[in-house]
Parts: C-alpha cells; structure tokens; sequence
C-alpha cells in the first residue's frame, strides 16, 4: 500500500483503478492488413472527411477574416488532392500491406524531408502544412486516443488535464481525476465539481500504477494505491457515511432559501452541458446560474453549428421547465482553447484574446451563438450574459451585434422571447464602472474566480501561487459589495456564479451584503440552502 499526499480540489471517496491517462501524442503504429482494397477505401473515406473538415475551415475564415487568410486552407485541399502524394499512400498500402495511418505518416515524412531541403523558404514552410494535413486524416483514421481505450469506470491519473481533454473522457467512465499539475481554480478541477466527482492535483504520478486499484480521498487530499483490506473497508464505510449524509440533505428538496429573517437568495446551479441538468434538478437548484457554453465548442471538433447550440440551448431551457437558465456566451482562451481555433501563442493569456474578445472580433461567430440562443428562448426562461466585460463601449457593442440578430430572426420569422441581458462581474474595470454598467444591462452575475486573478494580479492557474490567489481577500469582498450596492440603486438584480459563491464561511456575509442569487455547482446546491436557512441574517 502506498499513501500519497496532494491536493483536493474537488471533495468525494471513490475506490477504482487507475487508468493513467498520457497525453504524449500517441506513435503511429504499423501492422500488417490482409484486405487491401479495404484500407485503401478505409484512407479514402478519411480523405473525404478531412476535405469536407478543411472546407469548413476554409468557409469560416473566408467569412470572419477575408480570402487572404481563408488561403491556407485552399493549399490544404490541394495538398490533400495531390496526385503524388495519394498515390504514395496507396503504394504503400498495396506493396507493404500496412495500415493507413502508417502510410499516411510515412507519406508526410517523407514529403517533408523532399520540402524541408528546397531553397525557397516559401516551400520549405509547406512541410507544417503536409504535416498539418496529414495528422487530420491520421486522426480521422485511427482510436490514436487513450480516452477511447476506458472501458469501465476508472481513477483518471494524468500529468495534467485541459478541460477540452477532460469533457473528452466519457463521463460514465470517470470516478476522479488526480493529476501532477493543476490548481483549484482551473477549469478542470471546476469542472470536477460540476461533475461531483473527487480531484485532487500535485500528485507526483507514476506510471506504473496503470490498472492498479486505488482509493480517492477527495476529502483529505490523499490516494492510496493497492490498499490493504483494513484501509479500503475503512474508505467504504466512509463512503457509506458521506452517501447517508447526502440523502439526509434531501430532506431539503422543494424547501424555500430563505434566510431566517426572510431574505430570498435565488441558489441556481453553474452548468458546463446538457449532461449536467439531471444533477441540476437531482439537487433541486431554482434556475441554472451559469451554463458555460463554451464546453459546447470544447466538446466539438469543431465549432458548433447554430443547431447543434441551439438543441443544446432549448433542451436545458424545456427541462428546467421555466425555471431561469442563464447561458454565457463563448468565454474561451486561457485553460480553455479549441483545439481547432488555433491562435497566437500568448504571453499573458488570461490577459490576452479570450471571451468577449473573441466574440466581438468573430462577429460571424458570435451572432450564430446569439441567434441559437435567442431560438431557444422561445422554450423556456433564458437570459443571456457576457464574460469579461470591462467597459460601457462593449456593452453597447454587444447590444447593437444582438440588435441585428433579433432583426434577423424577426425578418425570418423565427419567435423568441426578449431575454434578459447581463454581463460577468469578472475585472476590477467592471466592478468599478459598476454605476454606469447598471444602467445598461438586466443584471450582475459575479465571476469571482477571475475577479480574484486580476484584482490580486495572481495567476489562477499557477498552482505556485496558490497562498496569494485568495477570492476571500478584502479588497475582492469590497469589489462584490460595491457591485452590489451599485447594481440596486440601478434596481437590478446581482449574482455570483464563481466558486466563491459555495463558499460555507460566506454565506453569511453575502446574505448581509444584500446578493441576490448565487449559482453553484450542483453539488453544492442542497448544503448551500441548509446554511442559508440557518442564517440569521
Ligand atoms: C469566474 O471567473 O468566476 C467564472 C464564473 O467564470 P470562469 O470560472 O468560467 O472563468
Ligand atoms: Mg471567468
């Protein structure tokens, strides 16, 4: 039995085996195929489906940035069209009997290296593109995944887990994640709390654990591996426990939140897919607070179709059958980055192209986001808000982008409902501007986790820094106050949907500041309205 001390980040005991989860990329393997017209039908079938992939590529950035850029992907189709390099791939099916990701990969070296000697700096540069081409269609071709290789519920050991890697895993297929990196408030361990699933970070991992059984202490930050008989009779018992309390909490469904003076707090619950709203009405939370669409776009290959957000979007308003759901739109960059939006490389990304930004420089984007939205509005109680705001002129911006929209959808005869408007609490520029911004929108909602980062100018995701990175810090709480405060003379209403928000030591606090709502992750729901019905403020 080895018992290792890390972190927790998400609370909960689970006894599973390790699957440890690499994400080096994974080496084209060769081996030898006995029907071969069928892998070459098998490449073909790929090709096709890399075109169609690099056509839609090529469709988008024609209309966000113009033909110059969209160019790229022309010389994409080209390549993947070009007779030697097909052919290449085929004889080596043919004369090798070998499998098509490996003659696809050989293809691409061997192209390259012909690329990298030419003189011409121009065609030296192409090789990126061979590559670029080759690894879709190897992609397309192949299970190269591990995530794909779970076949039961497992312990997730990794290095590290971006959330666009973590919404991969099929999430029947995961007890916990415990990973060497990380810190609490990246997306994937806020994510595991959505989940309800134990997490914890700076493991120092090992290999050879790989299939072993273990246990998560989620509570005590520990992982156990090969425990023996007394440890793990132990950890089911407790286990056992923390179930009995949990039930014992349902006592609490369809009860009012209401502190004992009478203060009504609206608990809704934070969302990152449509997966989430049994947990959603399991937990009995009033409205859904934050529905992170951007694990939408995380969990595609590539972006989401106006239809396929707008099924995302009705589905979550009909189930909370008129009860608020509050989707933010986009908020990428940073932790979360699409792995099919490729954009510079950063310095400062937090600080960088991300959310809002995006949005307003992908209008295109933005407004099949907005018009999947304000369709789904028609279904049920939806509200809209907008990340990382930090001044009036984007607020206005936004308002004359969803203007256009609701025109649209109007000259098309498409109904929606007017939803209300708001925008994240997330930057010192907002909670400052809070006076003017209140004149603006419909409501607050405070992102703590980020108002945290960039009030105190510590990196949330630096695990490092944890000590420095405290959302409790005075000068936060008076930013929340202010917001408030600001947002009620206006007369409208403020929420907050960081992790703050589930915060047990706050409760009190918030209820005296006057917040209006808070959103949790589901979870949290029940223990949240058992404190705030205690509370005597
Ligand atoms: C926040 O910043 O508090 C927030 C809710 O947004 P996210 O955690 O997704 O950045
Ligand atoms: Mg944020």
């Amino acid at each position: 039995m080895e018992k290792i001390k890390g972190k927790r980040v998400s609370d909960g005991i689970v006894v599973g085996k390790i699957f440890f989860y690499s994400k080096q990329p994974q080496k084209v393997v060769r081996y030898k195929i006995t029907d071969i017209a069928c892998e070459i039908q098998r490449y073909e079938s790929a090709k096709e489906e890399a075109l169609i992939q690099i056509k839609a590529l090529y469709d988008r950035m024609l209309k966000e940035y113009g033909e110059n850029d969209a160019k790229i992907f022309e010389a994409h189709t080209m390549l993947l069209n070009d007779i030697d390099l097909n052919e290449s791939v085929h004889s080596l099916i043919r004369g090798q009997s070998v499998n098509a990701e490996y003659a696809v990969a050989m293809t691409a070296d061997k192209f390259c290296e012909i690329f990298d000697n030419l003189e011409d700096e121009y065609f030296r540069e192409r090789s990126k593109d061979i590559n670029d081409v080759c690894e879709r269609v190897i992609e397309i071709l192949g299970n190269n995944d591990d995530k794909d290789k779970i076949s039961e519920p497992c312990i997730i050991i990794s290095e590290d887990l971006s959330p666009s890697e973590t919404v991969q895993f099929d999430r029947k297929h995961i007890l916990a994640f415990a990973t060497e990196k990380g810190s609490s408030y990246s997306h994937t361990a806020i994510l595991a709390r959505m989940m309800d699933i134990p997490a914890l970070v700076r493991i120092p991992i090992n290999e050879a654990w790989h299939g072993k059984n273990a246990i998560i202490d989620g509570e005590n930050g520990f992982i156990i591996i090969e425990p023996d008989t007394a440890t793990l009779e132990y950890y089911i018992k407790l286990s056992k426990e923390r179930e009995k309390q949990k039930f014992y909490l349902h006592e609490l469904i369809g009860k009012e939140t209401c502190s004992k003076k009478g203060k009504k707090i609206n608990l809704y619950a934070n969302i990152s897919n449509t997966y989430d709203l049994s947990a959603v009405k399991n937990n009995d939370a009033e409205g859904i607070g934050l529905f992170r669409s951007e694990f939408l776009y995380l969990e595609s290959k590539d972006f989401p179709t106006e239809d396929q957000q707008f099924m995302a979007y009705k589905m979550a308003a009909e189930q909370m059958e008129g009860k608020k759901v509050i989707i933010r739109t986009l908020d990428i960059g940073t932790d979360k980055k699409l792995p099919y939006y490729e954009t510079d490389k950063e310095d400062n990304p937090a600080m960088g192209y991300r959310a809002i930004r995006v949005c307003l420089s992908m209008t295109e984007m933005f407004k099949t986001q907005l018009r999947a939205i304000y369709r789904a509005s028609a279904y049920g109680n939806v509200s809209i808000m907008y990340p990382m705001i930090t001044s009036l002129d984007e607020v206005k911006e936004i308002k004359s982008i969803v203007a256009e929209v609701k025109k649209e959808l109007e000259d098309s005869n498409i109904c929606y409902k007017n939803v209300e408007q708001g925008i994240m609490i997330e930057t010192p520029a907002a909670a400052v501007l809070s006076d003017v911004l209140a004149k603006e929108v419909d409501f607050f909602s405070i992102g703590s986790n980020d108002l945290t980062q960039f009030t105190l100018a510590v990196d949330r995701q630096n695990d490092k820094l944890s000590r420095f990175y405290k959302p409790q810090h005075e000068a936060v709480l008076r930013l929340i106050e202010m917001t408030i405060k600001n947002a009620h003379k206006e007369g409208i209403w403020v929420g907050i949907c960081g992790e703050i928000g589930a915060d047990i030591e706050l409760v009190d606090r918030f209820i005296e500041m006057g917040i209006d709502e808070l959103s949790v992750s589901p979870g949290m729901v029940l223990p949240i309205r058992k404190l705030i019905r205690e509370s005597e403020k």
